[in-house]
């Protein structure tokens, strides 16, 4: 190892001298996204139908049941339509301590909508989550990224300690509209398991299938990097397509890979977002910090028709 090379300028320091945080979340869409693409005509499309529901019926209690055998606790990003529809997946990943995070209502696209529904969306979600829970929830990962122009401002209004829908770093930073603000913790696609996985003609999405290793030499390769630089690790999964049997099994192998070598603290990110939050009020670590909206419109130098 290069003793030297410092590829992330200011990273933060993890608990207990932990090289790198990691995070395997989970967002559970499961049949969410299927009503919102094919409304008229979802009951009429079975097989992707029960390629959705493996999710929270084969899927999580599988995922739980890994994490339980390993001592973790972690992120499960679901819709809130997801969380009436299946109960006995939200109540086992309570009853084991996990975090639950906004993801929508039922997956709606916040950049496809006015403020005023995108804020009518948010609260209806804030809602489920709370009554479910007991909490309300702190932190939002905006359905496929679809981070909007107002959606930090809306986050901000609801108390939101962090979002995780960003990619525009390695470590936590912090977003802020210039009154407030709060904590990013950015992934990338590198990280999603969609990019690696999906085919569905549904959603005209068709990946290569391949092997699950495939796509775990980029995961662990992104793993390793952040543990060489002390960067954060979050990976984006989703039930119904990585917690299928050798593709969670890949997983599981990862998760021992990571273990073994040592040094790496397991989070959720509450905890993540808490300790960076500790951080900052202690004076110890500063995270850089992206002003938004960083343009009012489009830009003035580009006129129509040049
Ligand atoms: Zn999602």
């Amino acid at each position: 190892m290069p003793a030297k090379r410092q590829l992330i300028a200011n990273p933060p320091p993890w608990p207990s001298g932990a090289r790198c945080a990691v995070a395997f979340t989970f967002d559970m869409d499961a049949d969410s996204i299927l009503h919102l693409a094919h409304h008229a005509n979802a009951n009429n499309l079975v097989a992707s139908m029960s390629m959705l529901q493996y999710g929270p019926r084969v899927a999580m209690p599988r995922i739980l049941a890994f994490y339980r055998e390993m001592g973790i606790k972690q992120t499960f990003f679901i819709p809130a339509w997801c969380i009436e529809r299946y109960p006995a997946a939200v109540e086992a990943a309570l009853a084991d301590g996990h975090e639950i995070a906004h993801h929508g209502y039922l997956h709606e696209h916040p950049n496809e909508q006015t403020r005023e529904r995108e804020q009518y969306w948010l609260k209806r979600g804030i809602d489920v989550i709370e009554r479910v829970t007991g909490s309300r929830p702190v932190g939002y990962r905006a359905p496929s990224y679809k981070f909007s122009k107002n959606t930090l401002e809306l986050l901000l209004e609801e108390g939101f300690k962090y979002d995780a829908s960003l990619m525009g770093d390695d470590i936590p930073y912090r977003l802020t509209n210039g009154k407030s603000s709060l904590l990013e913790l950015p992934s990338h696609y590198a990280l999603d398991d969609w990019g690696h996985y999906m085919f569905s003609r549904e959603f005209d999405y068709k990946m290569p299938i391949k092997a699950p290793n495939h796509a775990m030499d980029v995961f662990r390769a992104e793993f390793d990097a952040a543990w060489r630089y002390g960067g954060l690790w979050i990976s984006v999964w989703h039930p119904f397509v990585s917690g299928r049997l050798a593709r969670f099994d890949a997983i599981a192998d990862l998760m021992d890979y990571m273990a073994q070598k040592g040094g790496v603290w397991f989070a959720p990110l509450c905890d993540i977002s808490a300790h960076i939050e500790r951080l900052i009020a202690s004076g110890e670590w500063t995270p850089r910090t992206d002003e938004m909206p960083q343009y009012p419109g489009p830009i003035p130098e580009l006129e129509r028709g040049m």
